[in-house]
């Protein structure tokens, strides 16, 4: 839904003026410094990405900002997406800068020129809450898994453009304080968020490689964050240890959110991760999305049909990690996983073989099946090969991808040049059939 006041901010004009390179004419003759040169108007470029964006928001009057620099281009132009934002102003340097918003969408077009250096845009914005889990809610977290993040901030939703964030939160209410990082390290768009509750920090302790971990609870949940985190530190420094070193600083942890009666899981807004108040307790929901701080967040996923990259891999590392540093738990995981997989309809995509053709919610990828299968055929792997070497498999690939994007595929190659064992086929039954295969040794 695009707004009025966009439409009337696209129509006043202009921009800065464009200097042409010489070797751009095409008259030959175009060396004059002083020649006149038509301004460059809104064009489309979803292509040029964006390498870092800077918000502020004040969550009491709905203002904000945001300071937006895109990659260097050889094309003119840029695109965002902006949701339903009100854009209050759009400026290149201090001026007006043109846009235009595409018809019957959601994306704006900016007059941007070609540049070999990176470009800096500031906009002013107002946003709004929104229910059904699709930007801020009034409950006070954010959520904007898997493209909701133009509602709110100009954005690129695509997990293959990752992007370095900073994130100011002000007009916090009396009595309650907003948790959420102020920096965060190239990643996918959906990974910044914020929640406002009456939080008190517990902290849980510090890693080996020098990360503190805590939890943030609400009034109440004391006892079910202490149940819920009781191996978190354990688990994230073998994370740590076997994986590679993590990306998004050295303060991290879980943060209870209020996504209401019925919700559960979490979401990998690291370094605070949000863990829903019904899942607090537990412990594979928290490793589960302090994993994501790899697969998922670290090493972005390239199309949303490598979605199984990101969840399976990590179902596999919760189950994984907690056999480590707490088998009985780790085991009681297993079992779960098992029950749960064995609820799943075989026909449920898992690993689709195309790349950006398909919608993740309204194509149905977004189901259990490429959690539950993707830890089963991890967990085929390392019973076959040991799991020490699938741990050495994810390890050599974090090292390669980490802070980039990377296919399934890829991950495929990896286990073979790692561990020896080539699993196509056993990828087959577990990712692409049509029929869930019983749990056990890869063949
Ligand atoms: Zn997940």
């Amino acid at each position: 839904m695009v707004r009025a006041e966009m439409r009337t901010l696209a129509l006043a004009t202009v921009v800065a003026v464009v200097t042409v390179a010489s070797a751009c004419g095409d008259d030959g003759s175009s060396t004059t410094p002083d020649a006149p040169v038509a301004p460059i108007t809104p064009t489309p470029n979803p292509a040029r990405g964006i390498s870092e964006t800077k918000l502020s928001f004040d969550v009491t009057t709905f203002a904000a900002t945001a300071q937006i620099t895109f990659e260097p281009s050889t094309a003119p132009g840029a695109t965002l997406e902006v949701g339903d934002l009100t854009l209050d102003t759009v400026q290149q340097g201090g001026a007006a800068l043109a846009f235009a918003v595409k018809p019957g969408t959601n994306v704006i077009d900016l007059a941007l020129d070609a540049s070999d250096a990176p470009v800096t845009i500031d906009i002013a914005f107002h946003y709004k809450n929104h229910t059904g889990f699709a930007g801020a809610a009034a409950a006070g977290y954010t959520f904007l898994w898997p493209y909701y993040c133009g509602n709110l901030f100009p954005c690129h939703s695509q997990p293959r453009d990752g992007l370095a964030m900073t994130l100011a939160v002000t007009g916090v209410p009396a009595g309650k304080i907003a948790v959420f990082p102020q920096t965060i390290a190239e990643a996918p768009s959906y990974q910044l968020a914020w929640s406002i509750d009456a939080y008190t920090e517990l902290p849980l302790g510090t890693t080996a490689a020098g990360t503190q971990v805590s939890v943030w609870y609400r009034p109440t949940e004391l006892a079910l964050a202490q149940t819920g985190t009781a191996n978190l530190v354990a688990a994230f420094q073998w994370l740590e240890q076997t994986i590679g070193p993590y990306r998004f600083g050295n303060k991290v942890g879980t943060v209870s959110v209020k996504w209401g009666p019925g919700a559960y899981g979490g979401m990998e807004h690291h370094p605070l991760w949000h863990v829903s108040a019904g899942s607090l307790d537990s412990q594979e929901t928290n490793v589960h999305e302090a994993a994501h701080g790899w697969f998922g967040d670290g090493i972005r996923i390239e199309c949303w049909e490598d979605f199984v990259l990101s969840e399976g891999t990590v179902t596999y590392l919760a189950g994984r990690a907690l056999d480590v540093v707490a088998p009985t738990v780790g085991a009681a995981v297993w079992q779960s996983y098992a029950s749960e997989l064995a609820g799943i309809p075989g026909t449920d995509k898992v690993w689709p073989q195309s790349c950006g053709t398909v919608d993740i919610l309204k194509d149905d990828l977004f189901t259990n099946a490429p959690y539950m299968r993707g830890a089963f055929f991890y967990r085929g792997v390392a019973l076959k090969v040991g799991a020490d070497k699938v741990d050495q498999a994810l390890h050599t690939f974090y090292m390669a991808h980490a802070g980039k994007t990377a296919h399934m595929a890829d991950m495929l190659d990896t286990i073979k040049t790692v561990t020896g064992y080539d699993a196509t086929a056993c990828a087959a039954t577990w990712l692409t059939s049509t029929t869930t295969p019983t749990p056990g040794a890869c063949p």
